[in-house]
């Protein structure tokens, strides 16, 4: 048994890359960047108009008011995509709409509002003082030409669709999915929609783990449910290996009699980097790898799964595409949370914000084979060992579920 920290660092020394592609910009929702995008341009390209109105040397406007209007000349009309050419000189002004390119000379806009209005007149009545650069949205204002607008490993969700279309980025280099083969072993495993016979359960890790690796942005091109011989597993694996960045098995890594996992994969050729780490729950995880492909053995007990997933192969898949690893919390405990001699320990837990301090308690249901205990849990909490329960005030470590949100 190894400490995790320990156990962390060889991971991460065989972590890579994978490779990159081009994606249309309308396929590109929920992949990870693997390019900086820069702004082509500055934005805004050129100094327009915030409101529809008229554009005015602020000096024509000074002392106007509704009791006694200024009155220009209406020289022009400028619209958004179709600029007007002319310059205003003194007492002019030039009908300007929304987004529209403010004409030379002119300094602020006049809303139409406080003025006569549009129409086929040739003068207008100004009923406001407009200050300079009043209701002119600047050019550059909100960004510089060559600044990185999106750095490369963030996950591109409709803000970053809308900015890339801002910028007229019709195509993005992306991240390729990590391909991932899960598979769960047990001649107890039964697929929900059948019935249970004495002694079977329902196959839930197989969903666990499948949602998962959707959420990271990787994808899972082959899974199955296998029963505990040799055999079986050794033609599930070897065509797993042959085809997937990670694989990740559910179960069968432990002490049993029927716990052929490890056997299989060393028969295959798989290098043993690490089995049993100093954690509960899931305790047996076993890492190891063949050529580049990375292979993680998690024992079958559902939440020693799940956690399992989050605090391992989570960062794995994450780091492949690019992404930062994310800071854990740290959040003051309200009630006592278990502690193991020599083991760290993690339990699906609650965070939320009290009196502007981040607070949290563990779910109540303790026992690995609880599943329902990630239920209203927003995040894993987790501590290294100890003597003794930490207790309510005390810090622990928060690790929030990504898709979920501190209340
Ligand atoms: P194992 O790691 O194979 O000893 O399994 C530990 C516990 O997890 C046993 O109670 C198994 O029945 C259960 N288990 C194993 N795989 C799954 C799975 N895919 N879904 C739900 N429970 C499982
Ligand atoms: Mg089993």
């Amino acid at each position: 048994m190894i400490p995790i920290k320990e156990a962390k660092s060889i991971v991460e020394k065989h972590l890579f890359e994978v490779e990159k592609e081009q994606v249309l910009l309308k396929n590109a929702g929920d992949r990870i960047l693997a390019q900086d995008v820069v702004a082509s341009f500055p934005s805004p390209r050129f100094d327009n108009s915030a409101m529809d109105g008229f554009a005015v040397r602020s000096v024509d406007t000074i002392g106007a008011s509704n009791d006694s209007p200024v009155t220009l000349n209406m020289v022009g009309v400028s619209s958004a995509g179709t600029p007007s050419n002319v310059s205003i000189k003194e007492g002019e002004c030039i009908q300007c709409m929304t987004g529209a390119k403010i004409p030379n000379g002119a300094d602020a806009i006049v809303m139409v509002e406080d003025s006569s209005g549009f129409s086929e007149a040739n003068v207008v009545q100004i009923m406001i003082e407009a200050s300079p650069g009043k209701h002119i949205r600047k050019e550059a204002e909100e960004i510089k030409k060559g600044k990185v607008l999106i750095p490369a490993g963030t996950r591109i969700t409709p803000g970053e669709v809308g900015t890339c279309a801002t910028f007229g980025y019709s195509t993005l280099t992306v991240f390729k999915r990590p391909k991932v083969a899960i598979f769960g072993t047990g001649d107890e495993l039964i697929e929900p929609g059948n019935e249970l016979k004495p002694g079977e359960i329902y196959n839930s890790n197989l969903y666990v783990f499948s949602e998962l690796v959707e959420y990271t942005g990787a994808e899972v091109v082959r899974q199955g449910i296998i029963k505990d011989n040799k055999d079986s597993l050794r033609s599930f694996l070897s065509e797993a290996l042959d085809t997937c960045e990670v694989v990740i098995s559910s179960g069968g890594v432990s002490m049993g009699r029927y716990d052929y996992v490890r056997d299989v994969f060393m028969e295959l050729g798989v290098e043993d980097h690490f089995w049993k780490v100093a954690q509960k729950p899931g305790k047996p995880l076993f890492f190891g790898t063949m050529d580049s492909t990375l292979i993680f053995g998690l024992p079958g007990n559902p939440v020693s799964s799940y956690i399992g997933f989050m605090e391992w192969i989570w960062p794995v898949l994450t780091s492949m595409m690019g992404q930062k690893k994310t800071k854990k919390l740290t959040g003051i405990l309200k009630k006592p949370f278990p502690r193991e001699k020599i083991k760290s320990r993690f339990i699906f837990g609650e965070a939320w914000i009290e009196n502007g301090q981040l607070v949290c308690q563990s779910s109540t249901k303790v026992g690995s084979h609880m599943l329902t205990s990630s239920l209203k849990a927003n995040c894993i909490l987790g501590t290294e060992h100890g003597d003794g329960p930490l207790q309510p005030g005390e810090k622990i470590t928060i690790n929030i579920l990504p898709w979920k949100t501190i209340k």
